[in-house]
């Protein structure tokens, strides 16, 4: 299941951080998400960095993050994406959906209400008014839907009225607010403070409120209580978490000042995030230099992924190949990889042809090694992109072995390996119910007899099940006739399958003392695979018959 990174701002205060701390546990103990963690982008622990590395370790590579915000402002719009995408640095492969923020929703009016009443201890709504205090913001936005929300706790709940105001950055503030209220002809005011947690800002509403009601003794203020920790705050979080999941992110850009242009908020539009810092950021302080942080990347943030692309079209890659090749900056390709995915690429990644590294007096193989530890090692993300599956005769444990020996960190990204692909593929299943209960993968690049071959032909003839033979094509005649030498039956169905998934694929079948002479005749080449054995028989019609 889907890990949640549940996102907060950071406050100094010690209540807001354990609220905080407790709604995470109480999301935790619902048990509907399998794994959570919580962490904040500033001032606070544990530091986000610590919670996505948490949920990384217990391998959630893809996450829903969720910013615990009541509206689009700065935190939600670019701060916490911000940060979200320095993690995406350090862990490669890492993919996340973003939650929208928590509010307005009806959950929170009706905890808003229950605030409310707790402060009123039975005194009648009709001759009360709220004040309801956001947050403030250099965003209209957000002001605009704090004033969303007084209204809609006004509507049908039976106060006299519900007044927005501000504790920073945005009109009226709470006195201004106050005052209003009082010369609307208030006599009794409740303050509700728009805020999920305690806090320096709630502090400031609640030591404002007080200053304002002892300058008029004739008022009746009271201050009611933050959100908190509650059940329905819990109910919401899951709620966003299940959007998230769903791709279900509606935000009000129409009317974001970072998208469009508002009367007096011309410095908002366009403008590229930076994330903040964390005290606890190991490299927090290398982002306070102006530097665009998503188009440089420091030398501490080298790294290698060892990806197996799949049989060759563009769309049997994994989901975590395709997103650590996209946040590639250096692509060191295969011939056999999947071509198509190069052309997706940016304009500035770059792109390596394996069999055109320089070789210098070294083989092309300790060349390519050399590549992928010295783009790392200059700070790039580098995709070593490989056909299949990287560990089936694609010596891409080479590769991670030179990668660890030279202490840059590397993964390996399994891929459809054409072994089992290209069978599937030509409509052949390498292993079916009382038919075939074994599938053998055979490299045929040695033939039989050849001093260095390490396959036991002789094993191989004596099993019933299936053999899939790779890199075969111009021994194909010579295995053949070893196969049958060692009891193979003569009639044993094959199929040669060449270029499989892409548009050439075509299939050539044969009786395994044919398929030397059928496959010669008949122009095979590769790359092709042969499958042998009883499954051969079953063959349903594959997209080229
Ligand atoms: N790592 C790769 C295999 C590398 S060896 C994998 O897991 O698929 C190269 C051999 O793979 C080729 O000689 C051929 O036998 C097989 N092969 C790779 N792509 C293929 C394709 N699209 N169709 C048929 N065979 C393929």
């Amino acid at each position: 299941m889907t890990g949640l990174v549940i996102v907060g701002h950071g406050t100094r205060s010690a209540a807001g951080v354990e609220q905080f701390a407790a709604l995470v546990e109480r999301v935790r103990g619902r048990g509907d998400v399998g794994d959570v963690e919580g962490g904040f982008i500033e001032l606070s622990r544990p530091p986000l960095t610590d919670a996505v590395g948490a949920l990384v370790a217990r391998g959630h590579l893809a996450l829903v993050a969720l910013p615990l915000v009541l509206t689009a402002a700065g935190h939600g719009k670019g701060d916490i994406p911000a940060a979200m995408a320095r993690e995406q640095e350090r862990h490669p492969g890492l993919s996340y959906r973003y939650g929208r923020p928590l509010g307005p929703h009806p959950l929170l009016h009706e905890a808003l209400e229950q605030r409310i009443d707790t402060a009123l201890v039975g005194a009648d709504r009709a001759g009360t008014w709220v004040a309801l205090i956001g947050r403030g913001s250099t965003d209209p936005d957000a002001n605009a839907e704090v004033a969303k929300v007084a209204r809609l706790l006004w509507e049908g709940r039976g106060y006299a009225g519900v007044e927005p105001g501000f504790i920073s950055l945005a009109q009226p503030s709470v006195p201004a607010v106050l005052e209003r209220l009082r010369r609307l002809g208030a006599r009794r005011i409740v303050v509700a403070p728009y805020f999920l947690f305690a806090g320096v800002l709630p502090d400031r509403i609640v030591a404002q409120s007080a200053e304002f009601a002892a300058a008029h003794p004739d008022l009746d203020v009271r201050v009611a209580e933050v959100i908190g920790d509650c059940d329905a705050l819990a109910d919401l979080v899951l709620q966003r978490y299940a959007e998230a999941l769903g791709g279900d992110i509606r935000m009000n850009c129409d009317t974001c000042a970072y998208r469009v242009l508002m009367p007096g908020f011309a410095d908002k539009v366009g403008r590229p995030q930076r994330p903040h810092d964390h005290p606890d950021d190991p490299v927090g302080h290398h982002h306070h230099h102006g530097h665009d942080h998503h188009h440089h990347h420091g030398h501490e943030h080298g790294s290698v992924a060892v990806v197996g692309g799949g049989p060759g079209p563009d769309d049997l890659i994994t989901v975590r190949g395709k997103a650590l090749l996209d946040a590639a900056d250096v692509v060191v390709v295969d011939r056999l990889a999947p071509q198509g995915l190069l052309a997706g690429l940016r304009p500035d990644v770059l792109v390596v042809d394996a069999a055109k590294v320089p070789r210098g007096p070294s083989m092309a193989q300790e060349a390519i090694n050399a590549a992928l530890v010295a783009h790392a090692r200059a700070g790039r993300r580098v995709v070593r992109l490989k056909g299949g599956d990287p560990y089936v005769f694609g010596r891409g444990h080479e590769e991670v072995q030179a990668c660890a020996a030279a202490g840059v960190p590397v993964t390996v990204v399994p891929g459809v390996s054409s072994a089992l692909a290209a069978p599937a593929l030509a409509g052949v299943p390498v292993t079916h119910r009382g038919v075939a209960h074994d599938v053998t993968v055979v490299s045929g690049h040695l033939p039989p007899g050849h001093p260095d071959s390490l396959v036991d032909w002789a094993a191989l003839a004596r099993a019933r099940g299936t053999v899939v033979l790779l890199m075969a094509v111009d021994t194909i005649a010579k295995i053949a006739t070893v196969l049958i030498e060692h009891g193979r039956a003569p009639e044993t169905p094959v199929l040669a399958v060449q270029d499989a998934g892409l548009p050439d694929q075509r299939s050539v079948p044969a009786r395994l003392d044919e398929i030397g002479a059928v496959a010669a005749r008949e122009g095979v080449c590769p790359p092709a695979v042969f499958v042998l054995g009883p499954v051969v028989a079953l063959a349903t019609t594959g997209p080229t018959g």
